[in-house]
């Protein structure tokens, strides 16, 4: 069977652990060529090493606007172009309440989670039309969707993710450019064993509490993992959603419907 993203190139942002990791290990599967675009330059190394000739390493971070264009560029440079573009780098911070955020912080938060993925889509937008086209996504979180998933600044910039992707699919998609995001729910990686005050190996324990757990607050009794956000993240690359654009994809095993199933 022909992979669904054959010929496709794409950037994946964090492409070096979590979400963005499983992402490049799926979108190669479904023969993609991808950069993986992180700071973590020993792991960016041995995805080369493990996927050579299909992904390249970008050391990028997402604060700074050349070093996403570099990534952006080497898609063109390396692979000929750019089809899809996965704004996925994040990170988390433990300051819950209005009353703890530092003026720092709320930059932090938001260089990271809305600046990035902004620029990230400004840089991507002329590669893609010479493509004729692309999909862009961009990794937001249930967390921008209720109160009550993530701290503060964190939840308030996954809003705004999913907003602007709302914004830029309703200026781009004209232009054969899709934009969408996804909100996922509680997935088994470092960052949401850091929001828990859990070691960054913690993932493997945290899979195990979520599965337990999962009945009583998410309906699917499963634990969220990162092939479950990658599965999103290719059918909105793929052209399975060619009519799908501006929408925020939630995939969190049901955990926002909010119900028991007690009855
Ligand atoms: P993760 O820590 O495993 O992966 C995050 C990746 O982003 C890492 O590889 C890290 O090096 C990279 N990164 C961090 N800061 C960066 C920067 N400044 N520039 C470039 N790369 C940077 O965590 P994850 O859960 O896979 O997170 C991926 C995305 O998913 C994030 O945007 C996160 O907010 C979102 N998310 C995660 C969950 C969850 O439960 N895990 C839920 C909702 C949303």
């Amino acid at each position: 069977m022909a992979g669904r993203l054959d010929g496709k190139v794409a950037v994946i942002t964090g492409g070096c652990s979590g979400i963005g990791l499983g992402t490049v290990e799926l979108f190669v599967a479904e023969g993609a060529q991808v950069v993986a675009a992180d700071i973590q330059d020993e792991k960016g190394a041995m995805l080369e090493k493990r996927f050579e000739g299909r992904v390249r390493y970008a050391h990028c971070d997402v604060t700074s606007e050349d070093e996403i264009k570099a990534a952006l560029d080497l898609a063109k440079s390396a692979f000929g172009g750019l089809d899809i573009l996965f704004n996925n780098a994040g990170i988390s911070d433990r300051m819950g309440a209005i009353t703890e955020v530092t003026a720092d912080g709320w930059n932090w938060i938001f260089d990271i989670l809305v600046r990035g993925p902004a620029l990230g889509m400004k840089h991507a937008v002329p590669l893609m039309l010479e493509r004729g086209g692309g999909s862009i996504i961009n990794t937001a979180s249930i967390a921008g969707l209720q109160a009550g998933f993530g701290p503060i600044a964190y939840s308030t910039a996954k809003a705004g993710v999913i907003h602007m992707s709302r914004c830029a699919a309703a200026q781009l998609s004209p232009q054969k450019i899709r934009v969408n995001a996804i909100c996922p729910g509680l997935i088994a990686t470092s960052i949401f064993g850091a929001t828990l005050g859990m070691p960054r190996e913690g993932a493997d324990q945290l899979a195990a509490m979520v599965a337990q757990n999962a009945a009583s607050a998410q309906p699917v009794p499963k634990a969220g993992l990162p092939d479950d956000i990658a599965q999103a993240a290719l059918y909105l690359a793929s052209d399975a959603s060619a009519f799908v654009s501006g929408i925020h994809l939630v995939v969190d095993g049901g955990i926002t419907v909010g119900g028991r199933h007690s009855w």
